[in-house]
């Protein structure tokens, strides 16, 4: 009796965490901290701003554990009412979840980040986010003008951030491998995670590599690349029908889509799908039940064109733009 008693309550505690739903694998980052390997992108227009409360209830309920944010979406609080929305259900504990947000460039003095914080955490409606990124390395004031400001002060922010709390983890988004390099070399604590662009068509070999070789995850943004539309004249392939996409598709029983998320988880790598549609955030994380082969990942890189979804031509003439070398 004794014995049965325990094998429901084993049996409830093992639903109640979660294991039997369609939940990602964790990754250990090199501050202890564990992060999910598959976030909710929530980058998107006026429209996508507006349904994102139900989106991120959706995402949350579906499995996902990490939501992808920052100031410039100008959606935090629709996120994070979106998140208190799913712990007012018990759908999750805020503990089980894992928030990024990131810090824009007109914040980038060393005494600006923990106020820029502080508002995201306001709008956020949360008391600290899991990961907290610089946006990217260039400094800009509000209306644009670039300023000179060190990216190693704007780290110095991040640090003093983690150290009272407000996030557990710090990293950089869009930073090259020269700019790691000089924060690691300069800083007191290693950034845990670049967010960058990686896809079919911009497959980052070399700042990966770099990346994994000091201990830094990768995120990896725009995962869908040209697959959609981006509104650019002559993007390059692979599009959605792709012939050797639908090929490995058609082997695991997947979509073409879920073949380029599962490249990018199979590249160690952290893909950020955006949706708004229930159907694809749902199909998105429904990628952990196979791996492509060492072959097929190669055939994928073949895409590479080292052609971006984001290049910010207006960021070309600062000092530290960072897409001109790896
Ligand atoms: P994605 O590559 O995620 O593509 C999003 C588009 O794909 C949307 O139009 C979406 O439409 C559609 N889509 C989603 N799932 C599917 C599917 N299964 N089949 C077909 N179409 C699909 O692009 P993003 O550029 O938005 O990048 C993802 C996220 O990365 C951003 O939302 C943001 O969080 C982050 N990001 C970070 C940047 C940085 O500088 N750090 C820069 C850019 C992005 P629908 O919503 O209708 O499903």
């Amino acid at each position: 009796m004794a014995r049965a008693t325990f094998g429901v309550l084993l049996l409830l505690t093992i639903c109640y965490q979660g294991i039997w739903a369609a939940q990602a694998p964790v990754k250990l980052l090199n501050d202890g901290n564990r992060i999910p390997v598959i976030a909710l992108g929530t980058y998107g227009s006026a429209d996508d701003i507006a349904v994102m409360r139900q989106a991120v209830f959706w995402a949350i309920e579906a499995g996902y554990r990490h939501i992808d944010t920052a100031e410039l979406y100008r959606n935090e609080e629709q996120v994070g009412q979106g998140i208190a929305d799913a712990l007012q259900k018990g759908l999750v504990r805020r503990e089980e979840l894992f928030i990024t947000t990131k810090l824009w460039n007109n914040h980038h003095a060393r005494d600006q980040v923990i106020p820029a914080l502080r508002d995201s955490l306001r709008r956020l409606g949360l008391d600290y986010v899991d990961l907290y990124l610089i946006h990217s390395p260039v400094a800009q004031a509000a209306n644009g003008t670039f300023e000179d400001i060190d990216y190693l002060d704007t780290w110095r922010g991040m640090e003093d951030a983690k150290k009272l709390g407000l996030t557990k983890s710090i990293g950089v988004s869009n930073f090259n491998s020269e700019q790691i390099n000089r924060i690691i070399n300069n800083c007191e604590i290693k950034p845990a995670v670049n967010e960058i662009e990686v896809n079919p068509t911009l497959t980052q070999e070399a700042l990966i590599s770099y990346c994994q070789s000091v201990g830094i995850e990768v995120m990896s943004y725009s995962p869908f690349g040209f697959m959609v539309s981006r509104n650019r004249e002559n993007s390059p392939p692979p599009k959605f029908d792709d012939p050797e996409l639908t090929k490995m598709a058609h082997k695991y029983g997947k979509s073409t889509s879920q073949i380029v998320l599962r490249y990018l988880i199979d590249r160690d790598t952290i893909p950020i799908p955006k949706s708004v549609n229930k159907e694809r955030i749902k199909k998105n994380i429904d990628i952990f039940d196979f791996s492509l082969t060492e072959e097929e990942i190669a055939t994928i890189n073949k895409f590479n064109k080292n052609v971006r979804v984001v290049d910010i031509v207006k960021w070309k003439n600062h000092p530290y733009y960072p897409f001109n070398k790896p």
